[in-house]
């Protein structure tokens, strides 16, 4: 008799929940004003949906890892190996840079798709300080902006230019690390001796 009583109770509970997906909607606070009302009453007295929803949220719960992950892949990281002096073949680049006057010969890194040059200069206008002058290719350089860091603080940032280019001037002399950011990339180079 009892049992049968359940069974009942349980159909008529059935008869007025929500939709699965209205549940979902709910508990992802897209459903709002009499309609969220009526559910959040609903789920007080009706063991399904509240069996129902605690279900759904450990499926969210399971789920956000994914989520956050793919948002990662969407930004692919690309940390920049330093390519030896000499083993680029000597390409019209280097009698560009030459011209510039550089100390010690442009750095040359490959990242993903991407090459990066830099040369680490004397900042010309200013006494002490330093200069790093880059050339990003291979990658779109729209919305990109290259930053240093130092000590896990960023010290500079300035945008990347259409055809790769940017300066950072007046640094002080140290350690940095450089990250160059795309919408969809994001490159570093790991140390980089100003
Ligand atoms: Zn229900």
């Amino acid at each position: 008799m009892e049992d049968i009583e359940k069974r009942l109770a349980a159909q008529l509970y059935r008869v007025t929940c929500p939709t699965p997906t209205e549940l979902g909607e709910y508990h992802l606070h897209l459903i709002s004003g009499t309609q969220a009302d009526t559910i959040r009453q609903h789920l007080h007295i009706c063991p399904h949906c509240q069996a129902e929803l605690s279900q759904l949220q450990a499926y969210l719960t399971d789920l956000t890892p994914d989520v956050e992950r793919s948002l990662s892949e969407r930004v692919q990281i690309w940390i920049a190996r330093l390519i030896p002096a000499g083993t680029m073949g000597g390409g019209a680049l280097q009698p560009a840079l030459a011209l510039r006057g550089q100390d010690d010969g442009p750095l040359m890194y490959e990242a993903g798709a991407a090459q990066l040059t830099l040369e680490v200069q004397d900042d010309p206008e200013k006494v002490g300080a330093r200069a790093v002058l880059g050339l990003l290719i291979g990658v779109e350089t729209v919305e990109t902006v290259a930053h240093l860091w130092q000590n896990a603080q960023k010290t500079a940032q300035i945008p990347v230019d259409e055809i790769g280019n940017f300066t950072f001037t007046g640094l002080a002399p140290g350690r940095y690390e450089l990250i160059v950011s795309g919408p969809d990339f994001e490159i570093h180079v790991q140390e980089l001796v100003v």
